[in-house]
């Protein structure tokens, strides 16, 4: 197949490539280096089978070639992003998804959706079941990303019932590994980065809200069976295994050997209170699972993060 990834030069774009190119197939990345890096490809130069094209995708999308398919990962991702970042990430979620079908369309191309557990808000269900409507603030400061990514599930779901675009939707839950940037604010980053550096961990409120951490390569696994399903309605692809921000901070002080113990800053505004993939339907359509588990994943995060640390 013929592949473009938009947001191909981010944590899970670049991920992605890597395995769609191992897999065999011809890929595009497309990126306007707004939170990703040409780092995160550059050990791609030289492959025939790839080309990276610098691009916005809020604007209008040109590709000569026919198409395959077309993966939706262009977005800022973390909350310091987005809440830096707050019309570009509504403009992403919403023309950029609308440009991304139109081309999907024009070129009778599959298209996949990288949509997120942010869907489901605050949930007041939990674990979250993909048919859980979700719990967002549409005004709070959050709402930048989650109504954005809502939109683009609407979106993608009118191109599908209208235009018969065959789609897919995944709702990825907290992902961490490799190429996360060390700055990019999110808890697994910032958490390295401090521990690394023999700083106290910043846990904000009590750190009694719950996250469950997926390992990228795994996550990477699930979109790519997804990707070659059947399965047009959105499915959840996380790691279920939850744990509190305060015992997640623990964890990695211990792995690290940091001694600095943890320091409890405010918590954000409308930051969600627990979090939890219901994988039910990922067992059953996609014979999909996790397998990493979390001290393997973060040992592995943790050596790259070590590589990185003292570089500008
Ligand atoms: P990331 O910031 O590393 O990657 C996003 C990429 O999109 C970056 O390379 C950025 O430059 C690019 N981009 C942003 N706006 C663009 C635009 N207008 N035109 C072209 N490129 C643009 O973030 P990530 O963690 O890799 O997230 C990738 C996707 O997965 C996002 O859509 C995000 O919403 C979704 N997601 C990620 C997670 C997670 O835990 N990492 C969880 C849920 C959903
Ligand atoms: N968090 C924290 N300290 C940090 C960064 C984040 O305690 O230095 C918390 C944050 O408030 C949230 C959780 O960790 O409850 C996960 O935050 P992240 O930004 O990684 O992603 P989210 O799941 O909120 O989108």
């Amino acid at each position: 197949m013929r592949i473009l990834v938009t947001g191909g030069a981010g944590f899970l774009g670049s991920h992605l490539v890597d395995r769609l190119l191992a897999e065999g197939h011809e890929v595009i990345a497309m990126d306007n280096l707004l939170t990703g890096s040409t780092d995160n490809i550059a050990h791609l130069a030289g492959n025939r089978r790839f080309q990276f094209i610098y691009h916005n995708v809020t604007n209008y999308i040109y590709i000569k070639d026919d198409l395959d398919a077309i993966l939706h990962f262009a977005s800022p991702a973390s909350p310091v992003d987005y809440l830096e970042l707050p019309i570009q990430t509504l403009k992403v979620g919403s023309l950029g998804t609308h440009n991304a079908l139109g081309l999907a369309l024009a070129k009778g191309a599959r298209f996949l959706l990288a949509s997120t557990s942010e869907v489901y808000g605050d949930p007041l269900v939990h674990p979250q079941t993909e048919d859980y409507w979700g719990h967002v603030n549409p005004i709070g400061p959050r709402g930048v990303y989650d109504e954005a990514k809502r939109f683009a599930e609407a979106m993608t779901m009118a191109y599908h019932r209208t235009h018969g675009v065959d789609t897919r939707i995944v709702r990825i839950f907290n992902t961490y590994g490799p190429r996360m940037r060390l700055n990019d604010g999110r808890v697994v980053p910032n958490f390295i980065k401090q521990a690394l550096r023999g700083e106290p961990l910043t846990v904000y409120g009590d750190g009694s809200q719950t996250r469950s951490f997926c390992f990228v390569s795994d996550l990477i696994d699930g979109i790519y069976r997804l990707l070659m399903s059947n399965e047009v309605e959105p499915v959840n692809i996380g790691n279920p295994a939850e744990i509190s921000i305060l015992e997640f901070a623990q964890r990695i002080n211990e792995l690290t050997g940091n001694q600095a113990g943890i320091r409890f800053e405010p918590l954000p505004k409308d930051d969600p209170k627990q979090r939890q993939p219901d994988i039910t339907k990922a067992r059953r359509i996609l014979g999909w699972e996790p397998k990493v588990p979390l001290e393997q994943g973060l040992a592995e995060t943790i050596d790259w993060f070590r590589t990185r640390l003292d570089r500008p």
